[in-house]
């Protein structure tokens, strides 16, 4: 196949060994270093034209190379696995029936002999642009009918071509715009006015104060322009819930991504954001490889969440990968958040980023009133202090809702002997098992080995075995022998594991009846509850003594968060806070004075201590069956990039075990590499990871290379 017949970004068959393989071609080369004989010609060209857009493209290459990631990979995550199995790029066209010239003219009368024809012929007349066969059956039309008509030359088959769901010179607008307050109405014409360049927006707004309503505004300007966005919402962000405010507003046609795609429709979507098809997008991390013909905005909505970083694999950023799109597609990115992460802040602060905030609550909803709760002191039942249950009472006696908020699921944090201290220690991993009793077992949530409870301790026999701590089960049972009259409601990865369950009890929330709602994380994200006025966070000394340096900064972002579900509506709203660290000086400023100087206090520290967003790492990880051979191969990455650094001022921490040593029966250790700009992480990595992996000691561990790695572990 002669070069000039090829363009890039078009898929061929290849033949490999035996078999034959879908490749896609990404560059073009006059040489090769592979000796001529070895090469062999592609079998079939599959596209005439690029599957990606040249934007979408060369974002794949740079993230290839910022990411230390191989292409092959990085097209894997961005392509429709039916497209990279050799599917065809033509759009499954809904095959219609629709009348002909002949058919619009005739009289229905002529079919007199005919009736359930003639019925069809009526009905046909009514749908100007054709009716499927699954609809005309639904009026009962059969096969039968239709094909009689099409031999009388009165119907015809047409495939749906491209429709706009809206004529585009009418408002795109199913239902009216809110009537935005000051703050909002400056997000949204500041942000318009910059429609066609690229400009990231650091869009902070406290919770409750209606950035939705501010993206639903921008987006409604992109429709009139005939523009398509991109909406990145967080893995548990997408809700029905947050869906149904999309398509109330527009009448446009909505793509939704999602895991329960089957790989048809997922391939179905991408084409038709591919084409234009579709006008908005939403959808989680990976949707941001989602190609559009005419970009108009990209909304990464709540940015600080961690699932837009992938943990495994090719370990991207889909917030930092939107803000490289935004650039070479010249439009805004618009990264939305009460609880900004601190890098974006720095960016803000930098100027690098529009800074835009939203300081009130939406309509007449007011911010909720913090009470730290010193626990030191006080008898607890099972975790609650008087005062809450109280509290509690007090709330669902005015006919309001409570929610209870602990970040472990399960029944409790472990089981343990009480004559000889044995604890149930999971074999694989430096982790306990959890108790779950649900059916009642034991299980790991670091490896997920599971096994039943014993009834002796395997140490010294007793009988005397006690669950220790609490986890959301345990919390669960307590409460509903608190209240016996009220309705609970637990809300976990566990009670949501069933399809439909989380929208089901977010539809029994709304009803508004009194209840007590409780649960792990899962309830502090951009949930709209109306009717809960009182919020408790049960432990909160959690995050404040881990190791990680972003601990606290998550911890802040979570009680900011889960405090920002109560008196979102007229009612005013109360946050408690159980402690046992009533003077931690960080709690102290975040309550006191709100995330943003609690965030600027941390960026003081980040900065002297030379920590990110002053710095850029990267993270070297290992895993293997021992601990020596994690460490010597380690070892010898330090060695060989110690002897390549030259006058780069880059750093080298470790190695040293991860945080969790053992995991799922393996070592894991890590090699730290910080730098003070981004270029030299890169500048050092790309020449050097190409010739570790030709060494055999990388063949005797997995390792992998995370930059920019949000969790150190
Ligand atoms: P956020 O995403 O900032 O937490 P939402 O966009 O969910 O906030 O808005 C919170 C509530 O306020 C929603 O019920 C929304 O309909 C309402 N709201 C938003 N903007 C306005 C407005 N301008 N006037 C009245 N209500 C509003
Ligand atoms: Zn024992
Ligand atoms: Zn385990």
């Amino acid at each position: 196949m002669a070069t000039q017949e090829c363009s890039i970004g078009t898929r061929f068959t290849l033949p490999f060994g035996k078999r034959k393989l879908i490749g896609l071609l990404i560059g073009i080369s006059e040489h090769s270093e592979i000796a001529p004989e070895k090469l062999r010609p592609a079998l079939k060209a599959l596209d005439t034209d690029a599957l990606l857009p040249d934007s979408l493209f060369n974002m794949c290459l740079w993230a290839s190379q910022y990411y230390q990631h191989p292409i092959g990979e990085v097209l894997n995550n961005a392509l429709p696995t039916l497209l990279r199995q050799g599917d065809s790029t033509e759009l499954n066209r809904e095959l219609r029936h629709k009348l002909t010239t002949k058919g619009e003219l005739i009289d229905a009368d002529d079919l007199k002999r005919a009736p359930r024809q003639a019925k069809a012929l009526l009905l046909l007349r009514e749908h100007p642009q054709g009716l499927t066969q699954k609809a005309l059956s639904s009026l009962s039309v059969t096969p039968a009918h239709i094909k009689a008509l099409r031999h009388k030359e009165l119907v015809q088959q047409t495939h749906m071509e491209h429709i706009r769901s809206w004529p585009i010179a009418e408002s795109p607008l199913a239902e009216p715009a809110l009537h935005l307050n000051e703050e909002q109405a400056l997000a949204v014409s500041t942000i318009s006015q910059k429609q066609n360049t690229f400009t990231p927006v650091l869009l902070h707004g406290i919770t409750g104060s209606g950035k939705t309503e501010v993206y639903l505004q921008l987006i409604e300007k992109s429709l009139c322009e005939d523009k398509q966005v991109l909406v990145l919402v967080p893995e548990i962000g997408l809700t029905p819930q947050t869906v149904q405010r999309f398509r109330n507003r527009f009448r446009c046609a909505i793509s939704v991504l999602h895991s329960g795609l089957t790989d048809n429709q997922r391939l179905q979507s991408w084409l038709k954001a591919r084409s234009g098809e579709t006008h908005i997008i939403i959808g989680t991390r990976s949707a941001i490889f989602t190609p559009m013909i005419r970009p108009g905005m990209i909304i990464v909505d709540e940015e600080h969440d961690a699932s837009f970083k992938q943990q495994d694999g090719f370990r991207y950023s889909a917030r930092d990968l939107a803000l490289y799109r935004g650039k070479k597609e010249n439009i805004p990115v618009i990264l939305g958040t009460a609880t900004p992460c601190l890098e974006s802040l720095h960016n803000a602060n930098q100027k690098r980023f529009l800074y835009i905030p939203l300081t009130k609550r939406a309509g007449d909803a007011r911010p909720p009133l913090f009470q730290l709760l010193d626990i030191r002191t006080r008898r607890l039942n099972n975790g609650l202090s008087a005062e809450l249950i109280e509290k509690m009472q007090h709330t669902l006696k005015k006919g309001e809702q409570v929610l209870l908020f602990l970040n472990r699921r399960g029944y409790a944090p472990t089981l343990i002997c009480h004559d000889c201290g044995w604890m149930a220690q999971c074999p694989r991993c430096d982790a306990r098992y959890t108790i779950h009793k649900n059916p009642p077992h034991l299980r790991c949530h670091h490896c997920g080995d599971k096994r039943t409870i014993t009834s002796s301790c395997p140490e010294c026999g007793s009988r005397d075995l006690l669950p220790v701590g609490q986890g959301t089960e345990k919390l669960e049972d307590t409460v509903r022998e608190l209240f016996p009259e009220t309705t609970v409601q637990r809300i976990d990865r566990d009670s949501t594991r069933r399809k439909d369950a989380m929208s089901q009890i977010i539809q029994q929330i709304h009803q508004g009846k009194p209840m007590i709602l409780l649960g792990t994380q899962m309830i502090a994200k951009g949930h709209h509850f109306p009717n809960v006025t009182l919020v408790a966070i049960v432990d909160a000394d959690g995050g404040l003594f881990s190791c990680d340096f972003r601990a606290p900064e998550h911890m802040a972002q979570l009680i900011i968060q889960v405090a920002g579900r109560a008196g979102r509506e007229g009612k005013a709203g109360e946050v408690v806070l159980q402690t046992r660290q009533p003077e931690h000086p960080m709690l102290i400023r975040l309550l006191q004075e709100g995330y943003r100087s609690f965030a600027d206090g941390e960026l003081l520290q980040r900065s002297a201590a030379q920590l990110p967003p002053y710095s850029y790492l990267a993270l070297i990880r290992a895993e293997a069956a021992n601990e020596d051979v994690c460490f010597d191969f380690l070892n010898h990455v330090r060695e060989l990039l110690a002897a390549k650094m030259g006058d780069n001022p880059l750093k080298l921490l470790g190695p040293v075990p991860a945080p969790m040593t053992r995991r799922a029966g393996k070592f894991h250790a890590q090699l730290l590499l910080q730098a003070p700009q981004r270029s030299l992480l890169n500048q050092l990595l790309t020449p050097f990871l190409a010739e570790l992996e030709s060494t055999k000691e990388a063949r005797r561990v997995r390792w992998s290379v995370d930059i920019d790695p949000v969790d150190l572990y």
